[in-house]
């Protein structure tokens, strides 16, 4: 079968792809610890629960406005106003299928064919192909482990071209648990301002920062851009509710349109009940799960430690998000029997064959060297993974 030309620019998303192996190989009987998905590993809070069920339960399975559903518009908009500090209407957020779909449908609605994107490395995954799919051209500008992996603006400002029509952003980071400070995002703003450009700021992580650290966006230090910063964000990490499949975007409402005429060409909205368990979910706000956040703050600091610790990586405390990424270019070079650990994509495949632990190559988030541990995962799940992977370190040659 001839499959149309744009799909040789596209691979699968290497996070979907790791963790279904993960699963499969679950489900074949094999011990896998998986710490390759970036998905809670709590429960939804019992308001979520009984509000979806509650909405099956009252028949409101049937189509509902492509933008979303009104009260979570409104809910959505209210929350935004309160997260960035500047009013939001209903008629400038639409809710979408994932924080994924808000994305592709804004690159959809901004790019035309060879307007470039920049896209600060680790990215994650699927933000290059979304923009190529649109027809644009991604231009990734490294960060540096050394630094925090923080935005690198000067290099941001030297990779502009006339080509260049805007930037993503990701804070708290996905795949390096960097959290942005105002006065890197201040600086930014004003290489948007001076190159005339757009930003779409992903803040899917937003209640997830550590050490009292606070989520910073754009529009805090900014809010003379707010016609040109598009919000991405969605109920999955927050609140743990990655399957419902709902995100949200916030921008002008001529974009918005854009964006909803584009997805009643294509998914015309998410499920019906699922956008009623959002609605309690983000009524309730993102204080419902503070629990989590000093769960998860004790896994950052065991795995990274874990990690740490051992021979050939190394890696710092993240800030944010549930994610430790991890400098093994000490590891490459080495060997595990006759096998050459050549990069840090047969070294993550090693790791799944060798050790039955699934994490996902740094390749796939445009920093080749890394790997990305997920700590979404149980302190047990953690501490054999630590191990494991400390054992196969230990069976490697120079
Ligand atoms: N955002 C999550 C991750 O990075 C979910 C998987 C995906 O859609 O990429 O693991």
């Amino acid at each position: 079968m001839k499959l149309a030309a744009r799909l040789g620019a596209i691979a699968p998303s290497a996070t979907v792809a790791m963790t279904a192996r993960a699963k499969a190989m679950a489900a074949a009987g094999v011990d896998v610890v998986s710490l390759s998905a970036g998905e809670p590993d709590f429960a939804p809070p019992d308001l979520v629960q009984e509000a979806t069920i509650a909405a099956l339960r009252a028949g409101h399975v049937g189509y509902t406005s492509v933008g979303g559903l009104p009260a979570l518009r409104d809910a959505a908009a209210r929350w935004f106003s309160r997260l960035y500090g500047v009013p939001f209407e209903a008629a400038q957020v639409a809710v979408t299928v994932g924080g994924k779909e808000a994305l592709a449908l804004l690159f959809a609605a901004l790019l035309d064919p060879g307007d470039e994107v920049i896209v600060p490395a680790p990215y994650w995954v699927s933000y290059p192909a979304q923009i190529r799919l649109a027809g644009g051209a991604p231009v990734t500008v490294p960060t540096r482990a050394d630094r925090g992996f923080a935005l690198d603006v000067e290099a941001i400002a030297r990779a502009c071209t006339e080509r260049t029509r805007g930037v993503v952003i990701n804070s708290p980071n996905n795949p390096s648990g960097a959290v942005y400070d105002r006065e890197t995002l201040a600086e930014l703003a004003e290489v948007v301002r001076a190159k005339d450009l757009w930003v779409i700021t992903d803040d899917i992580y937003s209640a997830l920062t550590y050490d009292g650290r606070p989520f910073a966006s754009l529009l805090h230090v900014a809010p003379d851009l707010r016609d040109r910063c598009f919000i991405v964000h969605g109920v999955a990490k927050n609140w743990g509710m990655t399957g419902y499949r709902v995100g949200f975007l916030g921008a002008p409402a001529a974009l918005v349109r854009a964006c909803v005429t584009l997805a009643g060409q294509s998914t015309t909205h998410t499920a019906t009940f699922s956008q009623y368990g959002a609605l309690a979910a983000v009524e309730a706000g993102e204080g419902v799960v503070a629990d989590w956040l000093v769960a998860f703050d004790a896994r950052r600091r065991r795995l990274t430690a874990g990690l740490d610790a051992l021979d050939g990586v190394s890696c710092a405390l993240p800030g944010g998000a549930f994610y430790v990424f991890a400098d093994v270019r000490g590891l490459l070079g080495r060997r595990l029997g006759a096998d050459l650990v050549a990069d840090d994509v047969q070294l993550a495949e090693l790791l799944l064959e060798e050790a039955h632990v699934a994490i996902v190559p740094g390749s796939a988030f445009g920093m080749p060297g890394f790997l990305r541990f997920s700590y979404a995962a149980s302190m047990e799940a953690l501490e054999t993974a630590i191990a494991r992977v400390g054992a196969f370190v230990g069976r490697l040659a120079p």
